[in-house]
């Protein structure tokens, strides 16, 4: 079970960004790894710190935070995965958080533990920078894909095959770049994965440290390159996956699929794969929340005497009651014909908004009726005039005729 963000962070509901960063700040340097080696549990408070200030630090976030709890925040219903963003061990530098308060920005990455909602939006399609390589290995990036799903299915929840492209693991070198499997030391740099480049200014020669570009910093290089995948250890290639999206999702939520990303270069770890929820608009109903509109327009006569009216549902027709006496924008609410709950337990409902059916033109019979209709009171109380406007009209009608 998840514990409350405001707990986390030690903040009130109430607190405002400032309280909600320096509590975060707090907790950040103190459980973060570079602090604490080897020290699991403070590995998971500062995965916990970290998530907590993801969301509320983010507005929009926290808001569906505040109104939908866990679930109202990325995907952990669909996935068991956190809200997008913290995966695969990848934590920020401690150097990163000072910086972070003191505006020393340094372009983050997108995959970042600290990229909001608007961020996982912001990245191009299909790529993006991925969490920063630590020593052991190149992280394959993380994939976005755009699912568009009916009200239909929102509305009971449903599992996705999805068809798509990624980087895979090389299946004849089996990842490792190598037909032999062996790699050797970095000519470049000796195994350090980092070269020196000294430079010269007018206060001295100074000596900057960068990842080496013969080995990308891996300090190690493939031996007997594969040729089919180029020593890279990953290729292009297509997968299915499955994805269950949870009833109630919305546009713009997304669900974070771990490690179903495009795969790491010779052996790393895979990026993760967002699906984005999109939903296509429906013919017949509005939605508003989990609660779905349908426009029903009644005859005049119906209204006044009652009648019974087949509606359309998202799952077949109901028979509804208008009663006697209706009037016009009235809603009829059917009980648990709506959108399931996000956060689960319960149903929204079908409200049937009646309006009046008004005919663009009247002939023979039925203006003959109307005609007889109007000259009663109780149908027409605001026509007391109703000879006037009649010989206008007969009048109107000789001058055309
Ligand atoms: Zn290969
Ligand atoms: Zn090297």
């Amino acid at each position: 079970m998840k514990r409350d963000y405001y707990e986390v962070l030690g903040v009130s509901r109430s607190a405002d960004k400032d309280e909600i960063k320096k509590a975060y700040r707090k907790l950040a340097l103190k459980y973060h790894p570079d602090k604490n080696p080897d020290n699991k549990e403070a590995e998971e408070k500062f995965k916990e710190v970290n998530e907590a200030y993801e969301v509320l630090s983010n507005d929009d976030k926290r808001r569906r935070y505040d109104q939908f709890g866990h679930a109202g925040v990325g995907s952990s219903a669909a996935s068991g995965g956190g809200p997008g963003g913290f995966g695969g061990g990848g934590y920020a530098d401690i150097n990163d958080i000072f910086e972070m308060f003191t505006g020393g920005g340094r372009a983050r990455a997108g995959g970042s533990p600290f990229s909001g909602f608007e961020d996982i939006f912001g990245g191009g399609f299909g790529g993006g920078a991925g969490r920063r390589s630590r020593s052991t290995g190149i992280h394959g990036t993380d994939l976005k894909i755009r699912l568009k799903l009916t009200l239909e299915e929102i509305a009971k929840g449903v599992e996705k095959t999805l068809k798509i492209k990624k980087q895979v693991v090389c299946q004849d070198c089996n990842g490792t770049g190598s037909k032999t499997g062996k790699t050797e030391t970095c000519p470049t740099c000796h195994g350090s994965g980092e070269i020196r480049q000294a430079s010269k200014t007018m206060f001295g020669q100074f000596v900057n440290i960068v990842p080496c570009p013969t080995c990308g910093g891996e300090g190690q290089v493939v031996k007997d390159r594969c040729t089919a995948c180029y020593g890279e250890g990953i290729k292009q290639g297509e997968v299915t996956v499955k994805v269950n999206v949870p009833a109630g999702v919305q546009e713009g939520n997304y669900i974070t699929l771990q490690g179903q990303g495009n795969a790491g270069p010779r052996g790393g770890t895979p990026g993760d794969l967002i699906v984005i929820i999109e939903e296509k608009p429906h013919e017949q109903f509005k939605r508003n929340g989990d609660d779905i509109i349908y426009d029903l327009a009644v005859g005049f006569p119906d209204l006044v005497m009652g009648t019974k009216v087949d509606v359309p549902t998202l799952d077949g027709h109901v028979k509804l009651t208008v009663p006697a006496g209706t009037q016009p924008n009235t809603m009829l609410r059917i009980g648990g014909k709506g959108i399931g709950h996000l956060k689960g337990g319960g149903t929204g409902d079908l409200y049937v908004r009646v309006n009046v059916y008004v005919p663009k033109d009247v002939s023979g019979k039925d203006r003959d009726l109307l005609k007889e209709l109007r000259k009663s009171s109780h149908i027409c109380p605001n026509s007391s005039d109703q000879e006037h406007e009649k010989s206008i009209f007969e009048k109107a009608k000789d001058i055309f005729s």
